[in-house]
């Protein structure tokens, strides 16, 4: 029979490199609670309608990404591509939004049909921010200076670009502009930016492609439309990055691929990843709120993509040992005996991970195992040690003399060892 794959694009995550997801997620959560926001857990189905109307129709992600279907009910469900439509529902729905300030986290995987390449598959991981109530640009910097403070936390290098997309009039303004210019130079422009001149016009300086950048050197900018209260909050933002020394860079091509975002705009880069450099993404969407049906509330928040995280710190973090402590035994009577022992074990030593060696074997070859988990000691437990209530112990790091100690002398015994 032909052996069954998983579907293109959804990684299976093994164990080590699950392991730096959890670190960037610990990390996270340590950060994330030092300046007192709160987790919430949000449902990976939703209705379709909740992104048509957030993330914005002419988007890629609504119009060719989404992993949408009828359910048994036919009722039109989509796989969330993002958190932040979710979380304002979630906010909205329960009533955390009236008169109330809210910084809230999640984590967990995203679904998009994307082409798959390195950095970039159909389910990935995201921890998102989404903070609410507050209109910024002092919550905008905090979002800045939390982000700043995990990358430190985890030894990762990464640059900081901001923009900002002002508000709703000056965009359509611009929009205006921006429609003019393209036109004028439309039969140059790839196919892709020729569609979005009337769907999704500012999605066109985002355009990766060579031809349509070099085109949109002389583009008009949106900085030069910004309204007063845009431009003042943006001066702000970057004085509070100014004191803070978080270095940045004013990039004005930034626009964001959905269509929610207002004000300022953000993403950190690296150049570590080829083409999928950007790490962390977001901005405030003030309002995102009133677009599900809530009254207008301020909302600033980020994604962060685990997956290239976790790339980035393949190459920086050792390997962790798979057990510190490895238990041996000879002999259907000692099988009992060692899972006995580890219990004994991990109850005095938690901190410790300890392995009992299941199904029989040599010793030599269980010694083997317990060096290729990277085991620091393996415990004998072969008849002659069951029947004197004792254990052997072998050293598996250091050139240290084979011994035999009593059962009840275990615990105190290894504990010297592993604090020595
Ligand atoms: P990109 O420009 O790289 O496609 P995006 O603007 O679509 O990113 P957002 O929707 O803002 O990304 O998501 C925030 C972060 O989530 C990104 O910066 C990235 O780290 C990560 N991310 C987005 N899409 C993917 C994907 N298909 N696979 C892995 N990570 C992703
Ligand atoms: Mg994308």
């Amino acid at each position: 029979m032909a052996s069954i794959q998983a579907l293109r694009g959804m990684q299976d995550l093994l164990p080590e490199r699950k392991r730096l997801f959890r670190m960037v997620e610990d990390a996270a959560r340590e950060v994330f609670g030092s300046y007192g926001y709160e987790e919430i857990g949000l449902p990976i189905l939703e209705s379709t309608n909740l992104f048509k109307r957030t993330v914005g129709e002419a988007t890629d992600i609504v119009e060719k990404e989404m992993y949408t279907f009828a359910d048994r009910n036919d009722e039109n469900i989509t796989m969330r591509p993002e958190g932040t439509a979710g979380a304002v529902r979630l906010a909205e729905q329960h009533g955390l939004l009236f008169n109330q300030v809210q910084r809230l986290w999640y984590t967990g995987p995203m679904f998009r049909y994307e082409r798959p390449q390195k950095g970039r598959y159909r389910q990935f991981e995201q921890i998102g921010v989404e903070c609410f109530g507050m209109p910024g640009p002092d919550i905008d910097a905090e979002l800045l200076l939390l982000t700043a403070r995990l990358w430190k936390k985890l030894g990762i290098e990464a640059t900081l670009e901001i923009n900002s997309l002002g508000s709703n009039d000056a965009r359509a303004t611009y929009r205006e502009v921006l429609v003019k210019f393209l036109n004028e130079c439309k039969d140059q422009l790839d196919e892709d930016s020729q569609r979005r001149i009337d769907t999704n016009p500012m999605r066109v300086l985002d355009s990766k492609v060579p031809g349509t950048r070099e085109l949109l050197k002389d583009v008009p900018l949106l900085v030069d439309y910004l309204d007063n209260e845009s431009k003042a909050e943006f001066e702000t933002l970057k004085g509070h990055l100014d004191d803070f020394d978080v270095p940045y860079v004013v990039n004005p091509f930034i626009v964001r691929g959905l269509d929610y975002y207002n004000k300022t705009v953000f993403e950190w880069t690296t150049d570590s990843l080829g083409a999928q450099g950007t790490i962390c993404a977001g901005g405030r969407y003030d309002g995102l709120v009133e677009q599900v049906g809530g009254k207008p509330t301020p909302g600033v928040g980020f994604a962060m993509g685990l997956d290239r995280l976790a790339l980035m710190l393949e190459h920086s973090t050792e390997a962790e040992a798979r057990a510190d402590i490895y238990i041996a035994s000879m002999g259907d009577a000692s099988r009992g005996r060692a899972l006995r022992i580890g219990e004994m074990v991990r109850t005095a030593l938690p901190e410790m991970k300890t392995v009992v060696h299941c199904g029989a074997g040599k010793l030599k070859a269980q010694f083997k195992k317990a060096d290729a988990q990277s085991a620091r000691v393996a415990l004998i437990l072969g008849e002659d040690e069951v029947a004197n209530d004792q254990v052997g112990v072998k050293y598996l790091r250091q050139d240290t003399e084979q011994t035999t100690v009593k059962t009840a002398e275990l615990i105190s015994h290894l504990q010297r060892f592993f604090t020595a």
